[in-house]
């Protein structure tokens, strides 16, 4: 009786390393799950809401008109912006700093803004060693809109038949 149970336990121990290799057998051939980060990177639906940007028009001129509607929505009070006419008549912002620190993400600001000046850009990879850093001015938004400008346009195109 004694030896029948060694025998059981063996033939147990049998089928659990056979199931085993069989899952790992499975997995090995299976698509990974994972990804190789920051080497590879996964797919970014267009209305992903990243690293801010205040974009120009083709011939460089800022599109925001200084409206103030961002500022208003922004349920963070994260946006501060100051204002003033240029010779032409037409307003423009002096100072549009956006704190990072106080910001939700919730992308109010650019669903506020009817020229689709300030966005939320594709960019991701933003952290900073400092919480200085995370206190962006114009001149950062405007920079961060000059360098994402093809990816941001293509992006709000495509979503633009759902808005
Ligand atoms: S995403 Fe939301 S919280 Fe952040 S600045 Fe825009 S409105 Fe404010
Ligand atoms: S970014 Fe848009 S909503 Fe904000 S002040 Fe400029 S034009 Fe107005």
């Amino acid at each position: 009786m004694a030896v029948d149970l060694k025998r059981a336990g063996w033939y147990l121990l049998l089928g659990d390393f056979i199931v085993g290799m069989g899952l790992g057998l499975k997995y090995f051939f299976k698509r990974k799950a994972t990804l190789n980060y920051p080497h590879e990177k996964g797919h970014l639906s267009p209305r992903f809401r990243g690293e801010h940007a205040l974009r120009r028009y083709p011939n460089g001129e800022e599109r925001c008109i200084a409206c103030k509607l961002c500022e208003a929505i922004c349920p963070a009070q994260a946006i501060t912006i100051d204002a003033e006419p240029r010779a032409d008549g037409s307003r423009r912002t002096t100072r549009y700093d956006i704190d990072m620190t106080k910001c939700i993400y919730c992308g109010f600001c650019q669903e506020a803004c009817p020229v689709d000046a300030i966005v939320e850009g594709p960019n991701f990879e933003f952290s900073t060693e400092t919480r200085e850093e995370l206190f962006y001015t114009k001149e950062k938004l405007l920079e961060n809109g000059d360098r994402w400008e093809a990816e941001i346009a293509r992006n709000l195109e495509m979503d633009a038949p759902y808005r």
